[in-house]
């Protein structure tokens, strides 16, 4: 009896290494493995970082229902793209349209005070985020289960390799999935704030936040108290770069900020 345990506990081990799993998850990495290398290097790069196929998967529904030219002007800049940016003259005009409005804020509110967080976003920031969030961990399973159901039921009738029409409906499936609601982060990559696209304000009164960046304090922190209406008012007095705020996820303190770049100067002359 006791090498027959023996026996069992040296081939679990075994099993986990050889990454068993049931045949519907084995075709489910195959599909998914599959529809990854249609995707864009970096964003190949980017998904071999997520290890949970849930949240692998969800992030392969958000790139596929973008082209590939979006996906690369949008991409989180690298390191040395920062410190370009940091040393442009885009840069200067950038901070020049946020300290306007939180000149306008201050005036229109005071003993309050505007802060603007100024960081840009590194594509290992947004991979960890999408790795940890909640939000995102809970619609993965949903996708991942909704999935497994699908690929299981008879009249989906897939190949158990894939296949150019195989992939076709697993593509298909995969864009069409409607999560209640987003996910609280941008999937890895397209973050607004990995560009500099975007700011998240919060509201001070000395050292004290009255108003912050906690999505399940926004009905007490923004909207009763009115700091969602004063800072749009802020914002619009001042300034026509901003857009928001962020609505889906309802975000009161993100708005997005639009680059004053020689293309966006001439659209608008
Ligand atoms: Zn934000």
């Amino acid at each position: 009896m006791r090498s027959i345990l023996l026996i069992l506990l040296l081939l679990i081990p075994a099993a986990r290494l050889r990454g068993g799993g049931s045949p519907a998850e084995e075709m489910l990495r195959r599909y998914t493995a599959a529809v990854a290398e249609r995707l864009p290097g970096r964003v190949g790069r980017a998904l071999a970082r997520i290890s949970d196929p849930g949240r692998r998967l969800l992030a392969i529904r958000y790139y596929l229902n973008r082209s590939d030219s979006e996906i690369v002007a949008k991409w989180a800049w690298s390191p040395e793209e920062i410190e370009a940016f940091r040393r442009s003259d885009l840069y200067g005009t950038t901070i020049f349209e946020l300290r306007k409005v939180q000149h306008a804020f201050g005036e229109r509110n005071p003993g309050y005070v505007l802060d603007a967080r100024m960081e840009i976003r590194t594509l290992g920031d947004q991979i960890h985020k999408w790795n940890s969030v909640h939000s995102v961990g809970s619609i993965a399973a949903m996708l991942h289960d909704t999935l497994m159901r699908w690929m299981a039921d008879s009249t989906t009738m897939l190949d158990s390799l894939p296949t150019p029409v195989g992939m076709e409906c697993f593509v298909a499936f995969l864009r069409s999935f409607q999560p209640p609601s987003p996910p609280t982060v941008a999937v890895p990559g397209l973050s607004q704030h990995g560009q500099l696209r975007a700011f998240d304000f919060r509201i001070r009164r000395r050292r004290r936040v009255v108003a912050g960046g906690s999505s399940d304090r926004i009905a007490c922190e923004w909207d009763s108290p009115g700091w969602t209406a004063r800072l749009h008012e802020a914002i619009c007095a001042v300034s026509d770069r901003f857009t928001g705020p962020l609505e889906e996820p309802y975000e009161p303190w993100h708005y997005a900020f639009v680059h004053i770049t020689p293309d966006v100067l001439a659209e608008t002359q």
